[in-house]
Formats: structure tokens, sequence, C-alpha cells
């Protein structure tokens, strides 16, 4: 299977770690309103730090499956499900307890940028994308035109998803999503995706048997949540079905037209690899902030092979996400819907820069210098000592997510570090020392 769209915490959202987990239905978009040229705060609460996988107290799933399934079909009815969809989706559908379990487990692990980048965005990946473009050009051509996204924008991310096609998931999607719905954590957004799931059956696009994907219950080659398969997708070929498992028509220009809905900009870039200098302000190189590139021009950004990048007023940020020596980019408005697609930074970033592979860009500089990653365990150390400080972190979890990250910009501004906002063990030991 690919990736859980908006599966995002906290803490991946600054690329520290990695964390695989279901997707999130009410994840906001991890970054304040962007306005060029003007530099705003990072969110100052604490929620997007404090997304925890543990259901609430509260959380039982009381009604027994049988009882709750019953009452589902008869909300299917009323969301004006037909029967027949009704019957040949739900009937003798069984609970899956390894997808609760699968849902709630902890699976954290913390993976640099460097590291999660270095294993998805494999060499493999870059030719077999080209040759999709080279196979299907008329098909690309065609979709870029009509949407505005190009080709190496839509198979980095089908690459990254499932491998166009080889690995979509093996799993009866619609039991998957009962059971999500069905169990408490989650249950109203799964609930919201089982009916799409049934309308996207009765409008003829899939039968209940084609839904084989992954637990969480994405669907065909771009993994799409079935509200977005039902909301988004398109008959490209005319054969009269949305099928984003078998039409490479339809999967192409549906990405597209997903892509377009969530805020694409015809012939802008996405994502720009740079140089950055020994010295800058570092506490701007934040998402939520913008410059002219002639600013970052003026603080000495360059392109990746030294040259000067372009002294305009097109508003970008400076991307880092493994500190002032891990590897730079430059962050186009278009680099938005990347983090809409999925919440994660790393995967965020490691999709776009998969799109320049493919249109022909070098293999990722790591950046200046070897990056020392402080594990989970010294993130959460540094947590508690920075709210210790009076920081708002939300819960240490140890992951690096936007509050953790404003504090740690805000430690090291303080102790006259260089402010990158990206943990380092000299700053864990200042805060240990508490000087
Ligand atoms: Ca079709």
């Amino acid at each position: 299977m690919g990736f859980s769209k908006k599966m995002a915490t906290a803490a991946t959202l600054v690329g520290l770690a990695t964390v695989v987990l279901p997707k999130e239905a009410d994840a906001q978009g991890p970054f304040p309103v962007q306005v060029q040229g003007q530099v705003q705060a990072g969110p100052a609460s604490s929620q997007a730090g404090a997304q925890n996988l543990a259901p609430p107290p509260s959380c039982r799933n009381t009604a027994d499956f049988g009882r709750w399934l019953a009452t589902f079909r008869a909300d299917a009815t009323k969301a004006g499900i037909t029967p027949r969809t009704i019957a040949t989706a739900l009937d003798g559908l069984t609970l899956d307890d390894s997808i609760i379990r699968r849902d709630r487990g902890q699976a954290f692990f913390s993976q640099s940028f460097l590291e999660f980048q270095g294993k998805l965005a494999s060499q493999n990946r870059v030719t077999n994308g080209r040759s999709m473009l080279t196979k299907h050009k008329a098909l690309f051509d065609r979709v870029e035109k009509e949407f505005g996204v190009p080709g190496t924008v839509i198979t980095g991310l089908w690459a990254l998803e499932s491998d166009f096609g080889s690995g979509m998931g093996k799993l009866p999607v619609l039991r998957s999503l009962a059971t999500l719905a069905y169990d408490c954590r989650r249950s109203d957004m799964f609930r919201a995706e089982l009916i799409a799931a049934l309308k996207i059956i009765d409008k003829g696009d899939l039968k209940p048997a084609d839904m084989i994907g992954s637990w969480a219950g994405e669907l065909g080659q771009t993994q799409f949540l079935p509200t977005h398969y039902d909301n988004y997708a398109l008959d490209y070929d005319g054969d009269g079905k949305r099928d984003l498992f078998r039409s490479i028509s339809d999967i192409v220009a549906s990405s597209a037209n997903y892509i377009r809905s969530i805020g694409w900009k015809a012939g802008e870039p996405w994502l720009e690899e740079v140089r950055v200098p020994e010295k800058l302000p570092w506490e701007q190189a934040n998402l939520a902030v913008q410059h002219p590139r002639s600013q970052w021009a003026k603080w000495g950004v360059t392109r990746i092979n030294g040259e000067p990048i372009p002294a305009d007023n097109v508003p970008v940020s400076l991307h880092l996400l493994m500190g002032r020596n891990g590897p730079a980019f430059i962050a186009y408005r278009n680099f938005s819907v990347y983090t809409e697609w999925n919440k994660s930074l790393n995967y965020a970033t490691t999709a776009a820069y998969l799109a320049n592979r493919i249109g022909g860009a070098p293999q990722l500089n790591p950046g200046r210098a070897p990056v020392q990653v402080v594990d989970a365990s010294g993130v959460k150390e540094m947590q508690i000592l920075l709210a210790r400080r009076g920081s708002d972190v939300g819960v240490p979890d140890g992951r690096l997510g936007v509050a953790t990250r404003t504090a740690i910009r805000l430690a090291q501004q303080k102790f006259g570090m260089p402010a990158d906002a990206y943990p380092s063990f000299e700053l864990l030991e200042r805060l240990r020392q508490g000087r």
C-alpha cells in the first residue's frame, strides 16, 4: 500500500520523524495563512503538538457490531444509498479486530528526512516515472493542458502511493471502513468514508469485490480516500466508470483534478533545492514565513549549483527539514498542495522532490554537514525542559510538532544560537544546565 493521507501528526510536520498512522479526518493545514512578504508567527496553540493515537478515555465500543451495522444500514438508506447496494456491500460483513489493533498501534519510529527520502525516492521510481511519462505522453499532455498539473507531479505521487498500481493493499476496504466506523476513535470520519464507498458502488464505478486496498480504506493506484474518490474521480476514458484501479486515463486525470481542486496553480513551480549561506536570520526559515526571492538572494541563498536565484518578487519560504546544515529548499505556494495531499512534511517534501527528479533534477544534496539527529527520547526530554521554562509544547511525546519547533526556535534565540528550530545536542545540553 501507499501512504495514508492526512496521517500527519505534529512530529511529521517538521520532518524529524515519520509516523505511520492512519489518516486524520480533521487534520488542519499545518501552517497559518501565508501572506506575501509578511512574517507571521507560527500557531500559538499546542494542539498541533498534542495529537494522540490513544482514543479518548470515554471511547468504548458499546453496541455489538451486528447491532451497529443495522443502525448504519438505516443511516445509509437515509443518505440515499439504494437497497441493492446496501445489500451487496454490507450483507454478512464482519468486524476485523486486527484493523482496530493496527489503527491504535503506536507505530512510531524516528526517521530523519534524509533516511526517509533515501528509501522512498528510489532510482527505480524515478526511472519508472519517466517511462510512464513517455509511454502515456499524449494523455499527460492533454491532462496538463486541461488541469494545469505537470505529469512529473502526478507520476511522483503515483509512484509513492502504489508504484503505479503494483502495491495497492490487499484488504477488503468495506470491511476495514466498517470496522473503523464502528470503532469509537474516529467513528464520524469513517462513517462518512463508508457512505462515500457505498456511493461509489451505487454510481456503478466499482463493485464491492473491486474494493481491495489498504487497511485504512484507501482506494486505487493513487490511494484516494473514498470521499475524495467520490468527489474528484473522473471517467476520462469515457467507458462510463470512474475506475482508479485499472484505467490509466481515469487515474491520471482524477489525480490532476484533485490536485487542482486543492489549490494547484498552473505554470508555477513547487519546490527547488537551494544552497544556504553560513549565516542567515534562521528564524525566517519557516513554511509560515514568505519573502520575495530577492530578499533570500540578498541573504545569500543561491541555486544548488551556486548560481543566483532570481531577484524578483515571487514569494517563497525557505524550507529546512533538518536545520541549517541539512538539505535546503525554497518552497513555492504550490508546495502547500503536497502538504494537503499528505500532512507529513517528510512525505510532502519527498514527493515534491521526486517530481523534480523525474523531470531531470539531480539526486538530493545531503546538505553542508552530517546532521546529528536527536532521537525521540531526546526530543521528549527537550519538550519537558522547554515546558518547565514556560513554553507550550503540548503533551511531551518525543514528536517534533509545530509547537515544539516554535519553542525550540525561541530557546535558540534566547541562547543566541542559530534559530533554525531544529533540535541539537548542544541545545539539549544547554536546556539541561538551565542556562
Ligand atoms: Ca473510465
